[in-house]
């Protein structure tokens, strides 16, 4: 488990171990921070058949099947509304009633929970106030004001602190990252936690970014775009959209950040950047609500038109 959910653990352990175990807890994190490694542990120990001093054993019949146990069940955002739906939350909570089938506990994990619409909450209400025998709710959110106030006031909540900076300098060394990328990698994505504690979203960042440097130095944009999956496309156009506003900001105000350190001036002329930055924002729209059908072709788009406003730079 990263070390800055620890503490949060340590809390939940505490919970586990008092009298009254609670039947439905909140993991609630800061936005950027992964944290469902910390809900994943929990579901685990929840349905252990033998945990030892409130940790999975690991030997179980429960802890070897891992993500496949059938006594989880997932409320999980659908659809290209990204919503928790109030038909999977019945459904959900008709199994609930029924005899576990490993004879053990169920758990029914909601995550992220924010995604909870206003019918899909209300019909979670009762259930959670009074959860059949055996049956343990886990959330988690980054948005806590999200939730129904009424439905909070039913959950154990469990916040995982912000890493603090100390944390984050020894999880990105022992990473072997440079204090340089990761400035880089903070001027490229939109929230600058995102590098520190979740290298792989660093890690493309960077791709994307190195991208783009070859392309503006007269690399094809067509084979560049080939290392990327449509998955990509919202940290691809997120990167853009940053980039983007750096070198506008650039033709204002001169002071060199991490991004025009690499990329040298002359660049493209503003309302070319602007134009492009409209194109990234239409590629970043349907990436964030999960229409993935055109993502690569319009990805492949936007490298196609990074190419062309440097074509038109006069040097
Ligand atoms: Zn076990």
């Amino acid at each position: 488990m990263p070390p800055w959910l620890a503490s949060s653990w340590q809390l939940i352990i505490e919970g586990l171990d008092s009298k009254a175990s609670p039947h439905a807890w909140c993991i609630v994190h800061p936005p950027g921070v992964p944290a469902s490694e910390l809900s994943d542990h929990l579901v685990r120990v929840l349905l252990c058949q033998d945990p030892v001093n409130e940790e999975p054993c690991g030997d179980c019949v429960s802890c070897r099947m891992r993500d496949t146990h059938p006594d989880v069940l997932r409320l999980e955002p659908e659809g290209a509304a990204g919503m928790i739906k109030v038909d999977a939350v019945r459904d959900a909570i008709e199994v609930a009633y029924t005899t576990a089938s490993m004879g053990g506990r169920r758990v029914v994990l909601v995550r992220p929970a924010d995604c909870l619409n206003q019918a899909s909450s209300n019909a979670l209400l009762k259930i959670v106030e009074e959860p059949p025998s055996g049956t343990v709710f886990v959330f988690q959110t980054a948005l806590p004001g999200k939730l129904l106030p009424t439905l909070v006031s039913r959950l154990r909540m469990v916040k995982v602190p912000m890493p603090s900076a100390e944390l984050f300098a020894k999880t990105v060394q022992s990473l072997g990252i440079t204090a340089q990328q990761v400035q880089l990698a903070s001027a490229l994505l939109a929230e600058p936690l995102a590098p520190q504690t979740d290298p792989d979203r660093f890690a493309l960042a960077n791709d994307v970014f190195q991208a783009l440097v070859r392309i503006r130095g007269g690399a094809d944009a067509q084979m560049a775009v080939k290392s990327f999956s449509k998955a990509d496309a919202l940290v691809a156009s997120t990167v853009m959209e940053r980039v983007c506003e750096h070198l506008i900001r650039a033709h204002y105000d001169r002071v060199d950040n991490a991004v025009t350190d690499i990329l040298k001036a002359p660049y493209p002329a503003v309302p070319l950047l602007f134009q492009f930055k409209e194109r990234i924002a239409e590629v970043k729209k349907q990436a964030q609500a999960g229409i993935a059908v055109n993502a690569g072709l319009a990805l492949g788009s936007l490298f196609a038109a990074w190419g062309f406003i440097w074509t038109r730079v006069q040097v």
